[in-house]
C-alpha cells in the first residue's frame, strides 16, 4: 500500500514537472534572456550557460560592489527584467527584492539556487544565513542545481548545460581538494571576521569563526562590542582576523592595534572581474591568504 502511495507520488510530480518543463520550453529560435541577482550567480551562470546560442546573460545588480542586503532596486535594474524570461538568484533571504520581481514581473521564471544547500540560521532576525557560495562545496551545489533547471527551461540545450556544469565542477571540484589539502592542519583555528559571510566557509574547513564584529556594512560595532572582541581575541591567542576587500577595516584596525593580531582580507567573491574563472581565482587567493595568516 505504502509502496503504490509512493509511486503514485513519484507520478504525479514527474507530471508536475513535465508541465513546468512544457511551460517553460522556449520555441526554436527565440532568445532566452537570464539575469543574475549579482556577482558570485552571475559568475556561475557565465560558466553554465557558456557557448548556449540564443541565451544572453546579464548581471542585475553589475554596480554593486558588494552583497544586496537592504538592496532596493533601481530604475535600470528594473529595465533589466523588462525584458527578461528567467532570474537566477541565490535565495536564502540575499535577494529581498523578489517578493517584488514575483508581483511586478510575473512572467520571469526565478530559480533560488540555494534551494539544495542545507542552511545555517542567520544573525538577528534573518532565519538563515545567504552567504553560502562562500563554501566551495555550497557553490558546487549551486551549480549543480542551476545545471539541471536551465536544461529543464531550455531542454533544446539542455546537453550543452550538462556539459558545462560538468566542466566547471571538475575545475571546482580541483580547487575544493587543494583548499583542504591546504588547510587540514588548521582545522580549529580560531578566526575573527567582519561581516556574516564566512560561516560556510568555516565550517567547510574547520575553522572556529570566534566572533563576527561587524554584522553587516554599515553597521558600525559599538564601543562595548569592541572592548568585547578585543577581550576575546586576547584570551583565545588568536593572531589574525579577517575583514574583506569590500568594506572598510576600521574596526579591525582598531582591533589589532589594541591586541597585536594582523588584518588579513578574505574575499567572499561578492565582486570582482567579469571573468569566468573569477570565483576560482578569489578562493586560491583566499587559501594563500589563510595558510600565510595560520603559519606565523
Ligand atoms: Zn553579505
Amino acid at each position: 500500500m505504502i509502496k503504490n502511495v509512493r509511486i503514485i507520488s513519484v507520478l504525479v510530480l514527474s507530471l508536475a514537472l513535465l508541465f513546468t518543463t512544457a511551460a517553460m520550453a522556449v520555441e526554436e529560435g527565440k532568445t532566452i534572456r537570464v539575469v543574475a541577482s549579482f556577482y558570485p550567480i552571475y559568475i556561475m551562470a557565465r560558466n553554465v550557460l557558456k557557448d548556449v546560442p540564443g541565451v544572453t546573460i546579464t548581471n542585475l545588480t553589475a554596480t554593486a560592489a558588494g552583497c544586496l542586503h537592504d538592496y532596493t532596486l533601481t530604475t535600470a535594474d528594473m529595465k533589466k527584467l523588462t525584458d527578461a524570461d528567467i532570474f537566477i538568484a541565490n535565495g536564502a533571504g540575499m535577494e529581498s527584492f523578489l517578493d517584488r520581481i514575483v508581483v511586478q514581473y510575473p512572467w520571469i521564471k526565478i530559480f533560488q539556487l540555494s534551494s539544495v544547500v542545507p542552511l545555517i540560521a542567520g544573525a538577528g532576525q534573518d532565519n538563515y544565513n545567504p552567504h553560502v557560495w562562500v563554501s566551495v562545496k555550497n557553490a558546487i551545489m549551486e551549480v549543480q542545481n542551476l545545471g539541471v533547471v536551465m536544461a529543464q527551461a531550455d531542454p533544446l540545450h539542455a546537453e550543452l548545460y550538462r556539459r558545462n556544469t560538468g566542466e566547471y565542477v571538475v575545475r571546482l571540484e580541483a580547487l575544493r581538494l587543494k583548499m583542504h589539502a591546504g588547510l587540514e592542519r588548521y582545522r580549529g583555528t580560531k578566526i575573527i571576521t567582519f561581516h556574516e559571510a564566512f560561516p560556510y566557509f568555516a565550517q567547510e574547513f574547520g575553522l572556529d569563526i570566534a566572533a563576527v564584529v561587524e554584522r553587516e556594512p554599515g553597521s558600525e560595532p559599538g564601543a562595548r562590542e569592541l572592548a568585547e572582541t578585543v577581550d576575546i581575541v586576547r584570551k583565545a591567542g588568536i593572531r589574525a582576523l579577517f575583514s574583506e576587500p569590500q568594506y572598510p577595516a576600521l574596526a579591525a584596525q582598531t582591533i589589532a592595534r589594541e591586541t597585536g593580531a594582523t588584518v588579513y582580507q578574505l574575499d567572499p567573491s561578492v565582486s570582482g572581474p567579469d571573468d569566468m574563472d573569477a570565483y576560482l581565482q578569489i578562493m586560491e587567493k583566499n587559501l594563500e591568504v589563510l595558510k600565510n595568516a595560520f603559519s606565523k
